[in-house]
């Protein structure tokens, strides 16, 4: 097999390139003063601005390869699909449903309100700030640029510190093609992350760390700012005893190791009823050893395999494998390996036992613990005893068994009998639910994210029911709300 690339030097938080204090003040005022503006923006000028956010991603295509492989040799074809297809779908998505959703939507009118008409108006919050993570730095950061832009909100976007090839490029995209007046990057790390949240933003729209979550919205308690927060946490599988085995283990270990496990939605652990434990991680091992080579040293190869972002995460993931081995678990399959240039072998942990970190913390790696279960009540107690998930999976031949593991457990999504797939349906609302976030995104969900549904209520030049309820309260008048209350 040819020698891969050799991986460019460790990315490091790009402190150097950061955006100065005194240029983030001056984006800010600019886009304040234009939010107006933008407000007044028709659809047909909206649908126009994400279909050159579209062309932008594809006019960049080799280029966004191209940091993305710099910052953790990312697979070309992992990029095409996970970050460049996925902001063209959701551009284009939104410039042909943004005219239906700018709509007015008119409500009914209760009795009592007889002589008026009401209706909800999508008016844009103003002006959003976006704070985006690393692990799909194009397609974190445009998508809900893609929101704002449909909503009618001028944008300050910053990207995340640990792709800094990744965030200069996009840095250079959105300079080339938007007004910074509209949509401007910033650069740098938590400094700058804090200079921004210290700004009143309308809506800050943050992913990453449920951690940094927590941060960020206790910043926009501040200004009373609205909040999207789409965070991560620990998202389980079960897989039951009539599951599809082989399809069920080569989709789990490509939702688990695509992007090195560096996924808010990848599969964080699997339970699996004991009668098909075994059976299953066979399956995972060929499933594993087809993707990305039969020995640890053509896994550490092949080109089809991404890097993990930064050598203090790469230092984590090998400390939650010691740790895990250490506590009795055993590497069923790959060997855990981390090497230089911040390769981690994918491996499958079985034996894992609960107070083992690796079941005690996000993953965030190619790590799958693999433990087993009896009765189906057992994964779903222990999932309800631990922060609800981002994403939840079900591999299963049984509708019946689905439907009561859905019914049992609260998430942000579901995929039953496959994975990821709830998030690339831009019909469907994505985010998580209490530590895995607040508020959703994707298509009409992302619009009204950045919309303030203002309740409008017009009186029609006609008597209305509530004139007879002035002071003083007469017999009439007392009548009036007693026939009301009969009514309501
Ligand atoms: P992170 O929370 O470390 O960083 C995200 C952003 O916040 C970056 O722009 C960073 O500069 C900024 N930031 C970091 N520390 C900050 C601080 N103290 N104050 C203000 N801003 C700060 O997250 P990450 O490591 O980039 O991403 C990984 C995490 O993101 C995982 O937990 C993952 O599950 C989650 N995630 C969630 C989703 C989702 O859609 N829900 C998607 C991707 C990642």
């Amino acid at each position: 097999m040819p020698d891969a690339p050799a991986a460019p030097a460790p990315a490091s938080p790009a402190t150097d390139t950061a955006t100065p204090p005194t240029e983030i003040n001056r984006l800010i005022r600019l886009q304040q003063a234009n939010k107006a503006r933008i407000r007044h923006t028709t659809a047909t000028q909206r649908a126009d601005k994400l279909r050159r956010l579209h062309q932008m991603v594809l006019d960049y295509r080799a280029d966004i390869q191209d940091a993305l492989f710099a910052d953790f040799r990312k697979p070309a074809v992992e990029v095409d699909t996970s970050e460049i297809a996925a902001v063209a779908e959701e551009a284009t998505y939104a410039a042909k449903h943004v005219a239906q959703w700018m709509k007015p939507e008119r409500v009914s009118t209760p009795p009592q309100l007889a002589g008026t008409v009401s209706e909800i108006r999508y008016e844009p919050k103003g002006h959003a700030l976006v704070l985006a993570p690393w692990n799909y730095p194009v397609n974190l950061a445009l998508n809900p640029v893609v929101a704002a832009l449909a909503a009618g909100c001028p944008v300050l976007l910053k990207p995340s510190e640990y792709t800094p090839y990744t965030s200069r490029l996009l840095r250079e995209m959105v300079q080339s093609t938007f007004d910074e007046s509209e949509v401007a990057v910033v650069e740098g790390a938590v400094d700058t992350a804090q200079h921004l949240l210290g700004h009143p933003f309308d809506h800050i729209f943050f992913t990453g760390s449920t951690e940094v979550g927590r941060i960020v919205m206790k910043a926009a308690a501040e200004h009373l700012s609205s909040v999207t927060l789409e965070l991560g946490g620990k998202s389980p599988t079960i897989v039951d005893a009539t599951a599809d085995l082989r399809k069920a283990a080569r989709r789990i270990a490509l939702g688990k190791f695509t992007n090195a496990g560096q996924t808010c939605i990848a599969p964080d652990y699997v339970y699996v009823h004991a009668d098909v434990h075994d059976a299953f991680v066979d399956e995972l091992a060929t499933a594993i050893t087809s993707f990305y080579g039969e020995t640890v040293d053509e896994r550490a190869q092949t080109t089809d395999y991404a890097r993990i972002v930064s050598d203090r995460h790469h230092e984590r993931l090998a400390e939650l494998y010691r740790d895990a081995v250490a506590r009795g678990a055993r590497p069923a399959v790959g060997t855990g390996e981390a090497r230089d240039g911040r390769f981690l072998d994918p491996t499958v942990l079985t034996d894992v036992p609960l107070e083992a970190d690796v079941m005690q913390e996000e993953i965030f790696g190619p790590l799958l613990p693999v433990r087993s279960y009896h009765a189906l009540q057992e994964p779903i107690d222990y999932i309800n005893s631990k922060p609800k998930p981002l994403a939840l999976y079900v591999f299963t031949g049984s509708e019946a068994t689905a439907d009561q593991v859905i019914a049992h457990t609260s998430a942000g999504g579901t995929t039953i009998n496959n994975v990821l797939l709830h998030y690339l349906n831009p019909a469907l609302p994505f985010g998580g639910v209490n530590a895995s976030g607040i508020g959703k995104y994707h298509g009409e969900a992302g619009f009204r994210a950045f919309s303030n549904e203002r309740a409008v209520v017009r009186q029609r030049n006609v008597p209305s029911p509530l004139d007879l309820l002035t002071p003083p309260y007469t017999a009439l008048g007392r009548r009036a709300v007693d026939l009301a209350l009969k009514l309501v």
